[in-house]
C-alpha cells in the first residue's frame, strides 16, 4: 500500500485515476494545481506523484523542478502525466525530474503497471514484498515478523517502522526522514515520537536478539544493519 498524490485539474480524469489506484490498495488523495501539490506534499510526504504536466497556473514541470532542488522532496517518485506528444516536451519533463512519463489518453492497466515499476525501484516499502534481513522477516500481506522463525508481536507503528528500516538497509535514516517516510508528516510530529517508537521497536524483537540490528547513530539516526556472517 502506497501513499500517492494524484495532481490533475480534470476531475473525471483524476477520478479515474484515483479509483483504479484505490482498487490496486494504494491511499489516493487529490491535488487540483501545482499550488495545492506543494502544500499537500509540504504536510504529508507521499510514496510517489502522479503530476499532471497541463495544470491550471502553472504547469506541472514547474513544481516537478521545484520538489527536485528540496532536500525532502528530491527522491519523490513522479509520473508524469501529458497530451502533448512532441519529443522536446518529453526531454523537458525528464529533465525538469519526472521519473516516468505517460502520455494522454492511457489505459489504466499501463499506468497502474509503471507505477509499480517505479515504486519497486524507488519505495520498495510501499510494495507487499516479504523482507528478510539477518534472522528477521517481516511479511506485509498478513502483517506479521519472525526472528528466527518465531513470530514476535510488534505494534502497527513498530510494523510500519521495521518494514522502512528493512526495505533500505545499512541505510542511515534521520529522524526527520523517517517521520516523512514512515508517519508520513515531519511537521506535526516531534522527533522524540521516533525514539519512542524505536524502543518499542527493539523490546518486540529484544528477547529474541533483533534488537541489537537496529542501531542508533550519534548524531544521525537510525539503521537497519545486516548481521556479520558467523566466521567457522
Ligand atoms: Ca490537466
Amino acid at each position: 500500500m502506497a501513499r500517492i498524490l494524484v495532481v490533475e485539474d480534470e476531475p473525471a480524469i483524476a477520478e479515474l485515476i484515483a479509483m483504479n489506484l484505490r482498487h490496486d490498495g494504494h491511499e489516493v488523495s487529490l491535488a487540483a494545481s501545482t499550488d495545492e501539490a506543494g502544500a499537500a506534499v509540504r504536510q504529508t510526504l507521499p510514496d510517489l506523484v502522479v503530476l499532471d504536466w497541463m495544470l491550471p497556473g502553472e504547469p506541472g514541470v514547474a513544481l516537478a523542478r521545484r520538489w527536485r532542488a528540496d532536500a525532502r522532496t528530491r527522491d519523490l517518485p513522479i509520473v508524469m502525466l501529458t497530451a502533448r506528444a512532441d519529443e522536446r516536451d518529453l526531454v523537458q519533463g525528464l529533465d525538469a525530474g519526472a521519473d516516468d512519463y505517460i502520455g494522454k489518453p492511457f489505459s489504466t492497466a499501463e499506468l497502474l503497471a509503471r507505477i509499480r515499476a517505479l515504486l519497486r525501484r524507488k519505495a520498495p516499502e510501499a510494495l507487499d514484498t516479504t523482507l528478510q534481513v539477518g534472522p528477521i522477516r517481516l511479511d506485509p500481506a498478513t502483517v506479521r515478523v519472525f526472528v528466527d522463525g518465531a513470530e514476535v508481536r510488534v505494534g502497527p507503528t513498530e510494523f510500519r517502522l521495521l518494514r522502512f528500516l528493512m526495505s533500505y538497509p545499512e541505510r542511515v535514516h534521520s529522524r526527520a526522514q523517517l517521520l516523512d517516510r514512515v508517519w508520513g508528516d515531519h511537521v506535526f510530529i516531534e522527533e522524540r515520537t521516533v525514539d519512542v517508537h524505536i524502543k518499542r521497536l527493539r523490546e518486540a524483537l529484544g528477547a529474541t536478539g533483533g534488537a541489537a540490528l537496529i542501531e542508533t547513530v550519534r548524531g544521525a539516526g537510525y539503521r537497519l544493519v545486516r548481521p556479520a556472517p558467523v566466521r567457522a
